[in-house]
């Protein structure tokens, strides 16, 4: 069994950043991660409040942030993790779907994963009309009609880029005001092929054999139900800790976010957990690569006490 200084759950920014600064403290350290490096930022367009950057695709702030990884001497491990324990020396010990791992520290950093809608076609029509990423999928939509579900950050940097790509896009919300950035929702308002349906909730998703036509919605003022005909549909209404491997280590609260302290430490010493599966207020890439610096710097100070 191979071991490790410090293992990384997770290869999103956050991770990354751990890794990093974990590994240029001379540690042995392991990024574990089942696809590729770059977490969400993959599934985004253009990133603009990075700072140094004015603007960058996240697949290319990935790969810069991969290759510091690289750099530093980090092993990038491709391996679906399926249990973590720890034992009575205080060892942490990870089962992949392929190996087992021993590491004296484990930093968490395994993000969080789309919010689903819940109702009837959301499932029978996903990859057939119904999407979670615009950046994957927009292209299919070129010249056509598509509809965002959501109010946050997410539904409208996204209708933004949908709306470079198609005709129009619709966001439907359930309440009449966006929790969005000002400057995402100003850029919304004046972008001719943005259209907002306010106070509306989608009660189901129809289609014919292959693929998403329409949505039934209600209006939540008047009741009144309506179809609202539409060729895609992207739903961005929040997202889902990635902690159900945790479980068992009793570090959730319980809707499942791991509970830190300002060191990124959990109840067990020496797990640290950080970025968008922590309960914090703002989750953003700049914040998971502060999470990130702040555990891989503790946890080599770990590490160095470590018997
Ligand atoms: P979010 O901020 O939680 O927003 C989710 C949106 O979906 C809210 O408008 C919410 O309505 C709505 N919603 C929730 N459940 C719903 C349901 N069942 N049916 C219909 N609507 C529902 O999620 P997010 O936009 O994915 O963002 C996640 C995190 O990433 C946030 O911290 C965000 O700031 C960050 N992020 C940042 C950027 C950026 O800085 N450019 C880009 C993307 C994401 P209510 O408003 O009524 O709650």
């Amino acid at each position: 069994m191979e071991t490790y200084d410090v293992l990384v759950i997770g290869a999103g920014p956050g991770g990354m950043t751990a890794a990093l600064y974990a590994a240029r403290a001379n540690l042995k350290v392991g990024m574990i991660d089942r696809g590729i490096y770059g977490g969400q930022m993959n599934n985004t367009d253009d990133i603009e409040n990075y700072p140094g950057f004015t603007s960058i695709k996240g697949p290319d702030l990935s790969e810069k942030m991969y290759q510091s990884t690289v750099k530093a001497g980090v092993n990038f491990i491709c391996g679906d993790v399926q249990e973590v324990t720890v034992d009575s020396n205080q060892w942490k010990h990870i089962k992949t779907d392929s190996e087992e791992l021993a590491a004296k520290s484990v930093i968490i950093a395994t993000g969080s994963t789309n919010k689903k809608l819940g109702v009837p076609g959301e499932e029978e029509f996903s990859g057939k009309g119904v999407s979670y990423c615009a950046v994957c999928d927009g292209a299919f939509f070129k010249g056509k009609q598509v509809t965002v579900i959501g109010g946050g950050d997410s539904a409208i940097s996204e209708g933004l880029y949908l709306a470079n790509v198609t005709n129009k896009v619709n966001v439907v919300h359930h309440r009449d005001t966006l929790r969005a950035q000002q400057v995402l929702q100003d850029r919304a308002f004046e972008n001719p092929k943005m259209n907002f349906t306010w106070n509306t909730t989608v009660e189901k998703i129809i289609g014919d054999e292959n693929h998403v036509t329409g949505i039934e919605v209600v209006d939540t003022k008047t009741n009144e139900k309506k179809v609202i005909n539409t060729d895609g549909i992207f739903i961005y209404i929040g997202n889902l800790p990635n902690s159900q491997l945790f479980k068992r280590l009793n570090i959730t609260d319980s809707a499942g976010w791991i509970l830190t302290n300002d060191d990124m430490e959990t109840n067990i010493p020496g797990v640290f957990a950080i970025g968008d599966v922590r309960k914090k207020r703002l989750r953003q890439i700049t914040t998971a690569v502060g999470d990130g610096g702040i555990a891989g710097q503790n946890a080599y100070e770990y590490v160095e006490n470590f018997n």
